[in-house]
């Protein structure tokens, strides 16, 4: 069966496919690929750096049909409704997009009271 990378754009959602599996592609290629892409959303250099290796630390190594990647948008980024991923795909696999900032954390034990 053949292997494909799934990648993932933490901006919009978008996602590529490259064709084998990870030990075909170098991280050097995976971050390539994906900052051809996500530079386009920003001129930010660090925001282009995080969201590069954020979708390569959340890329997917899939096995699929030959069929399936045929169909699989290998040749550019798509859009995820659109890229008819495989149904195998594991629902936990291709999180949703979450927002870029950690949220703060306000369960935390008070340390002070205000009155
Ligand atoms: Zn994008």
């Amino acid at each position: 069966m053949p292997r494909a990378v799934l990648l993932r754009c933490p901006v919009c959602d978008a996602v590529r496919a490259l064709d084998g599996d990870r030990s075909d592609w170098p991280r050097g290629d995976l971050y390539a690929t994906v900052e051809s892409h996500v530079r386009d959303h920003s001129t930010d250099e660090t925001k282009t750096a995080i969201r590069k290796h954020r979708a390569v630390a959340e890329s997917t190594e899939l096995v699929v049909s030959r069929t399936q990647l045929d169909r699989l948008p290998t040749e550019r980024w798509r859009d995820r409704e659109a890229a008819t991923l495989p149904e195998s795909l594991p629902a936990d696999a291709m999180p949703p997009a979450a927002a870029e900032s950690p949220s703060a954390e306000t369960t935390g034990p008070r340390s002070r009271v205000e009155d």
